[in-house]
């Protein structure tokens, strides 16, 4: 018997939809799960559960919202063994890992708890005489957000601890692959105090986010994903009038200068690339080797890649465990298989040896060296465990190639040198940088985004581009009878 996971709204768990889709553990093949796929009843049910409570939500203090998500904090904490497991068996990663998602995704709910200060406005006494001028930022009322599988907790925690901070009722639609943390969060959610409706999860496919994204009480919509839905959501959401940010995929490109710490360098490569088999937004895909360190660096990295330790992530000592589906697995080998035959060197081929017997979706590690930018093993997003070497001849090119690449998401430089680090974070056309950080994925209280085919809408997520997501900005200007003067006005208002 599988179980059955349906929807959380005004709540409760609501009974099964009509169409359901498959959740597998991705280490032994088997279904686990029966997740609902929402109707577009169902995700209006959500809407009107998220809309009716709003109002009183909205007039909960700032303190007070922020004493609700403090409650939820601990509560994460307690269950941060119980949450990994969920990750692990939904989406493959090291159980390691889905700890260390639980604690990046516990920064932002840190942040979120700071919102009796992040939502102060600004105030000018005597803008005139007598005359006072403040802004406030107010909620912008229901606000939802679409959410991928490879970071099943973290990234719905990008968006809802913020959103219901600031006074936004959520309807949260994770992914289908792996809803049973998302799920789980809303419970220790609703634990923690939070009034029924804040927080509804609705989980489904296209049926349910175009519901979301064509409803008129829907105002914002935060999206991550890959880029062709990121592309889709923006346009449909704008165009219906919300407010959007939508996040997309990422090619990311680590450079390794001549004078880098080569042991350093191949350390965070390793680590980087295939760490969660590849499947982070953040994961570097490409190394670009800059003049005669190339062949060093080969050297060193290639028996590591052989070496990487792959197994079920429940295991202790696994380093990599399976990619999320069947269809993805292939979707990988196509691509190792297409990087050969363009003329990419494959050092060590992902494809064989390595892997645990049995029904799991898994793949080794690959290595590609001498590859070329008009190869679709570079051009193209892979998310899965193949890292690319580009060999440049000095970092005139690396920078060249970086810049012209269609994804800006993440990118880092692995050098001793200040000068070459301090010019590359600032010319670089790439929204988050590293400096000997391959993964330079920032703290809460900074925001999280990409440039050109990685985001689309101005405002990252979190830190203040958050706050200035889920509000809106509204100025108040006053005067007291003693300031008012008798005449009528009929030129527009000038401060005297
Ligand atoms: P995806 O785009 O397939 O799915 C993301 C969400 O969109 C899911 O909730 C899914 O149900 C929904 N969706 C899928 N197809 C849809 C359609 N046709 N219409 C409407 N909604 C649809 O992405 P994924 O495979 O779950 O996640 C991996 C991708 O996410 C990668 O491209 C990765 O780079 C990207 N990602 C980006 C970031 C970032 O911060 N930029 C972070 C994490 C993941």
């Amino acid at each position: 018997m599988v179980a059955q996971l349906t929807h959380f709204i005004a709540g409760k768990k609501t009974p099964p939809s009509e169409r359901q889709s498959a959740v597998f553990n991705p280490a032994t093949g088997q279904q686990t799960a029966s997740v609902s796929l929402a109707s577009k009843t169902d995700a209006e049910q959500a809407i009107a559960a998220a809309k009716q409570a709003f109002p009183a939500w909205r007039a909960v203090t700032p303190l007070n919202r922020s004493r609700i998500l403090f409650a939820f904090k601990t509560l994460v904490e307690q269950h941060r063994d119980e949450l990994a497991q969920l990750i692990t068996k939904e989406h493959g990663k090291v159980l390691s890992d889905a700890q260390g998602e639980i604690t990046r995704a516990l920064e932002v709910v840190e942040f979120a708890c700071g919102i009796p200060h992040l939502l102060k406005g600004e105030h000018t006494e005597c803008v005139g005489t007598n005359v006072d001028a403040w802004s406030v930022n107010q909620p912008l009322g229901v606000v939802s957000g679409i959410t991928p599988f490879n970071f099943p907790a973290m990234v719905p925690m990008w968006m809802f601890p913020l959103a219901i901070a600031c006074g936004n009722t959520f309807v949260l639609k994770p992914s289908e692959k792996d809803p049973s943390a998302p799920l789980r969060l809303a419970e220790l959610l609703q634990e923690a105090g939070l009034p029924d409706g804040v927080l509804n999860v609705v989980n489904g496919d296209k049926e349910a986010v175009d519901t979301l994204l064509q409803h008129p009480d829907i105002e914002a919509v935060s999206f991550v994903g890959s880029t062709p839905i990121a592309q889709y959501i923006y346009q449909n959401a704008s165009n219906a009038g919300k407010r959007v940010q939508a996040l997309g995929g990422a090619k990311n490109h680590m450079v390794i200068m001549p004078d880098a710490d080569l042991d350093q360098a191949v350390n965070a490569l390793v680590g980087a690339a295939y760490g969660s088999a590849g499947e982070r937004c953040m994961a570097i895909s490409v190394a670009v080797a800059v003049g005669d360190i190339a062949d060093k660096l080969v050297e060193k990295l290639t028996p590591r890649v052989r070496a990487l330790h792959i197994g079920n992530g429940m295991d202790s000592g696994v380093e990599m465990g399976p990619l999320i589906t069947q269809a993805h697995r292939r979707k990988v080998k196509d691509y190792i298989d297409a990087g050969i035959s363009q003329g990419a060197s494959l050092l060590v081929d992902g494809r064989k040896g390595g892997q645990p017997e049995g029904e799991g979706y898994f793949l080794g590690g690959s290595l590609f060296d001498n590859v070329t930018t008009d190869m679709s093993i570079y051009r193209e997003e892979i998310f899965g465990p193949v890292l690319c070497i580009v060999r440049v001849p000095d970092y005139r090119s690396a920078v060249k190639i970086i810049d012209e690449h269609e994804y800006g998401n993440g990118t880092a430089i692995f050098t001793r040198d200040g000068d070459s680090a301090r010019q590359f974070a600032r010319e670089i056309q790439i929204g988050m940088v590293g400096i000997n950080v391959p993964i330079p994925v920032p703290m809460a209280f900074h925001s999280f985004g990409g440039w050109k085919r990685s985001l689309f809408g101005p405002l990252h997520m979190h830190g203040q581009d958050g706050v200035r997501f889920y509000t809106r900005r509204k100025a108040i200007t006053a005067r007291w009878p003693t300031g008012i003067r008798h005449d009528t006005e009929f030129v527009i208002p000038t401060m005297k």
